[in-house]
């Protein structure tokens, strides 16, 4: 699981890596002109005599000398230009143009170590969640019966309801205002999928969230606790602008895991960041596993949201049969 710093610091690893390897074959194609141009470490040992001469004219002798020796200077720098286009030494092309590949602009982290974080972070998810096929767009409510139910349930109504609240969710989000959301329901109905789509749109718009089945999310916090070094795993749970927890109650349920959840949903309420639990158990079921004071807390600041329908990798598997 990545933290956020391990996120940043690998952008930066990237971006740094790409300049120096520009930097690299600049220098290797640099080198050989000098070797077949004697002129140009002629121009630059007259470049840097002109420098030396322009300090000591403007201490001397004042304006007009030094603007004739500038004038000398931009020749030198012309003909160098030059001499290096001929021999085919290109200029770096940077592929951000405000912060030259260096990840600061004035003082501040550039917007494409921002982008690099998002892409870095996506690639890192997706080799757990299949990120990139769990989209909105190929949400397909099709598999969402339109009939009403037993218990007069229309399970088509009730997930357009969802899928709607998922999408505005996504374009709407801000770690201070968004709300948390608890899905339950059976496996097999989409939770993943739309939660799924609700972060890579989170991460489009270059929050950092982290998302984990309950299973590895316990037992990263479980083992970072008995290692010397952390490496802010917790932490990063507790804080992140999203934490998404996929299939509460599949983990082993101690005493341990108990008391870690409930200490992330209290926290993340008490210093306002939003979380999405999604889960197979019944609110019941919940009180039963976590204790009353876990379920009193979803109840109490969780939007509660139940899918219904039948287990859609099923129908997808019948359909693949026939
Ligand atoms: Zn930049």
């Amino acid at each position: 699981m990545l933290t956020k710093e391990d996120t940043y610091k690998k952008a930066f690893e990237n971006i740094r890596k790409t300049l120096s390897e520009k930097q690299a074959q600049r220098d290797l194609m640099l080198s050989a002109a000098y070797k077949a141009n004697p002129r140009l470490s002629e121009i630059d040992m007259l470049l840097s005599r002109t420098g030396a001469d322009i300090a000591v004219t403007a201490l001397s002798e004042g304006k007009d000398g030094v603007e004739q020796l500038q004038k000398k200077a931009s020749a030198l720098a012309e003909e160098k230009k030059m001499l290096l286009k001929k021999a085919q030494v290109p200029e770096i092309s940077y592929n951000c143009s405000v912060c030259k590949d260096t990840g600061y602009a004035s003082g501040k982290i550039c917007g494409c170590v921002k982008r690099e974080a998002a892409a870095v972070m996506t690639a890192e998810l997706s080799r757990e969640m299949p990120l990139q096929s769990c989209r909105f767009d190929n949400f397909d409510l099709k598999y969402y019966s339109d009939k009403d139910g037993a218990d007069g349930q229309n399970p088509r109504r009730r997930m357009t309801a969802v899928f709607k609240l998922c999408r505005e969710y996504a374009i709407g989000f801000s770690p201070e205002t968004s709300c948390n959301l608890l899905f339950m329901g059976d496996a097999g109905l989409g939770k993943t999928h739309l939660t799924l789509a609700v972060v890579s749109a989170v991460i489009e718009k270059g929050y950092m969230p982290v998302y984990a089945s309950a299973g590895n999310l316990f037992s990263a916090i479980e083992n970072e606790k008995f290692q010397s070094e952390g490496k802010g795993v917790y932490d990063s749970v507790l804080n992140c602008d999203l934490l998404v927890i996929d299939d509460l109650g599949t983990e082993l349920a101690t005493s341990f895991t108990k008391s870690v959840l409930y200490n992330i949903i209290n926290t993340r309420i008490l210093i306002r960041r939003p979380t999405i639990i999604n889960t197979n158990l019944s609110m019941k079921q919940l009180e039963e596993r976590y204790t009353p004071r876990v379920s009193s807390r979803l109840i109490g600041n969780y939007e509660g949201y139940k899918f219904l329908g039948k287990d859609i990798r099923q129908q997808k598997k019948m359909e693949s049969i026939k």
